[in-house]
């Protein structure tokens, strides 16, 4: 039911999205009568690196947690339970965000657009690294900090119920996911260590495998010779953070594995949404031709 819930609100913020790119470009039309405020909107963009922002969301997480193992019916058990739930709808929601950045958001359109632009320029250069904390806290900061805020709406309004615990664990569990969403990803790419030359010369060796499972095999041997910390390298393994040999596979075409906090999403992601990208991309490339 929240997953439904979750999905319903996603796809009603995509259609919000597009509706808004139409008006956008409209703007463009009417430059010369309001040029003033078009040019402040395309150039509206959030901070890429803010130690305050992650303080701030930081804050909100401790204080979601304290009041959410404080609720009534609070039991570790629903609590872990609500974590694995977050960890599959919070994978989602960075599929599905990631998916709209790389073919929905037009690069022109504030805030979601410079983030747009960033994400196709990732997939030219993947420099991302997890040395870089106070530019990838930041940005799962914007994620996490609305949904702690959420979750404390939730207590606040809470039945008292075990469902209502759940439900608020569960949207704390998002928040955690989020704040931690972009060094995980970082954490698939270790952009210090491998050169993005090297990565995507590597990449394209490695497309060109006739199976899966040895694209995969090839992968894990890049990572396992680069310096990822042991226990990252293991929550990697484990599935339980964003395996790069999965991640990798969106490097080879840009067409599926989304996700970017577990990878648990991907194969209902691929299956919903490959075609259509699949498409937008061929559509996108003719454009270009
Ligand atoms: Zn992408
Ligand atoms: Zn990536």
């Amino acid at each position: 039911m929240l997953l439904v819930l979750l999905i319903g609100l996603f796809t009603k913020g995509l259609s919000i999205a597009k509706s808004y790119a139409l008006y956008y470009d409209e703007l463009i039309l009417k430059e010369n009568a309001n040029r003033f405020s078009v040019r402040s909107m395309a150039t509206l963009e959030l901070p890429q690196s803010s130690k305050s922002t992650i303080a701030l969301a930081g804050g909100a997480f401790i204080i979601a947690l304290w009041c959410t193992i404080s609720m009534e019916n609070a039991s570790v058990w629903l609590f872990v339970l609500a974590l694995a739930i977050s960890g599959f709808v919070g994978d989602l929601f960075t599929g599905l965000a990631h998916f709209g950045f790389d073919y929905v958001f037009p690069e022109k359109m504030p805030i979601l657009g410079p983030i747009a632009k960033e994400f196709r320029e990732h997939h030219d250069s993947p420099t991302l690294d997890p040395s870089d904390y106070v530019v990838n806290l930041t940005k799962g900061a914007y994620a996490s900090l609305p949904l702690s805020i959420v979750t404390v709406v939730l207590i606040a309004t809470s039945s008292g119920s075990w469902l209502s615990f759940l439900c608020t664990a569960t949207f704390l569990g998002m928040s955690f996911w989020a704040f931690f969403f972009h060094q995980i990803h970082s954490y698939a790419h270790m952009g210090a260590c491998v050169s993005p030359d090297d990565f995507k010369a590597s990449v394209q060796r490695i497309s060109r495998l006739p199976t899966l499972e040895e694209k995969r095999r090839e992968f894990e041997k890049l990572f396992d010779a680069a310096p990822i910390p042991p226990v990252i390298r293991l929550l990697q393994k484990s599935r339980i953070i964003l395996n790069p040999e999965m991640h990798n596979l969106h490097h080879i075409s840009f067409e599926s594995d989304f996700s970017s906090v577990n990878g648990w999403s991907d194969p209902l992601i691929n299956w919903i949404l490959g075609p259509l990208a699949r498409r937008l991309k061929a559509r996108s490339e003719a454009a270009d031709a």
